[in-house]
């Protein structure tokens, strides 16, 4: 049944579980590839399949602006335009609103702001949030939820907050896309009373999972997780849990262990087409002259498709002369070590292993 969790493992406060969605079960822990514009940068769906991907994301704000969720909705929705069969999660367009919040004005019923594509004015609602996910029929929905900065005066995260909650309210009356689940959001930055206030109705809407937003924007690390960890056990373990932009190794197994359920990132595309490898124990510079002549694999043993064939000197040339192949090898490798990190964990907590899983991968040179 869609929207159904099952936990089938606990160690500590990591879980294994599976969740069904209308385009199939989900195992979690997952991470979640970032397909902003109805696509994965660089990447076909086959070779997503291929590579373990179970849910990718789609932005409800750049579709609704190009090339339209009414477009979307008549060619099929967003599985069929972008020929993807598995789950699709859609964020709801609030977190692009408030990055660009130089140009937005906010008030209890919505937000005003210039779109980045041609500067003309537009509103977003929590009503018409859920409209372009419904149009675009992902898996699951986002609530339109408020995400202010690091580092805000606590009266303007209370409002927050405050607003969060209400907008959440008015996305629960609105009709999803038949089995569309929809996901609650927490948020309080990192100020544990309001992440306490904020959690308890959220979850008293009923939402199908809750998510921890507002994190990721500018705190620090140690803030980031404890904050992460405080969060998890304030909401129900009866129902996933997802953190909203996290995906570098080291703060998806600390998410992993506090309790998280689900993950997503633009690291590891981003990272790739930037010219950089996700490698143990951080990241290569394939731009740096020292890998000219060097015949290793990005990584020893990796079974991605770059390192089964291609030597770092090849990958190297490729980046350096702005060939198409070369990054999208850095991705394939840079998204294989996300679901690979992520199965690991899946096995481990499986296996009552997990705290030594984490900290081989968290101690590794
Ligand atoms: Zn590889």
């Amino acid at each position: 049944m869609t929207g159904r969790f099952d936990i089938v493992a606990t160690d500590g406060a990591a879980r294994a579980g599976v969740l069904e969605t209308s385009h199939g079960p989900v195992e979690t822990p997952v991470f979640m590839p970032v397909g902003t514009k109805a696509s994965v940068k660089a990447v076909m769906p086959g070779e997503l399949r291929d590579l373990g991907a179970q849910i990718v994301l789609g932005n409800s704000y750049h579709l609704y602006f190009r090339p339209g969720a009414e477009r979307i909705d008549r060619l099929g929705g967003l599985h069929r335009f972008m020929g993807w069969d598995g789950a699709i999660l859609t964020d709801s367009g609030g977190y692009q609103v408030f990055s660009l919040r130089d140009t937005a004005t906010i008030d209890d019923s919505g937000v005003d702001f210039r779109s980045v594509y041609d500067g003309s004015q537009h509103r977003f609602t929590p009503e018409l949030a859920m409209e372009i996910q419904r149009l675009l029929g992902s898996d699951i929905a986002m609530a339109f939820d408020e995400c202010p900065p690091a580092g805000v005066e606590r009266a303007k995260l209370e409002d927050a907050v405050r607003r969060t909650s209400l907008w959440a309210q008015r996305c629960r009356t609105c009709m999803p896309a038949p089995g569309q689940l929809v996901f609650g959001i927490v948020q309080g930055g990192i100020d544990l009373e309001l992440r306490e206030r904020s959690a308890a109705h959220i979850v008293s809407l009923g939402f199908d999972g809750h998510a921890i937003g507002g994190l990721t924007v500018g705190e620090s690390r140690e803030a980031m997780f404890a904050t992460t960890r405080a969060t998890a056990e304030m909401l129900p373990s009866e129902r996933p849990r997802y953190f909203m932009g996290i995906g570098d190794p080291e703060g998806v197994i600390e998410a992993i262990a506090a309790g998280v359920d689900m993950f997503d990132c633009v690291l590891p595309t981003r990272l790739g087409r930037t010219g950089s490898a996700l490698v143990t124990g951080g990241r290569l510079n394939l731009r740096n002259a020292i890998h000219a002549d060097d015949e290793r694999p990005l990584e020893e043993g990796c079974t991605c498709p770059a390192c089964a064939t291609f030597s770092r000197a090849y990958i190297r040339h490729l980046i350096t002369q702005d060939e198409i192949v070369g990054l999208r090898l850095l991705t394939l490798h840079n998204l294989h070590v996300l679901f690979e990190l992520v199965r690991g964990a899946r096995e481990a907590i499986r296996a009552g292993t997990f705290s030594k899983y984490r900290s081989t991968r968290l101690s590794a040179p």
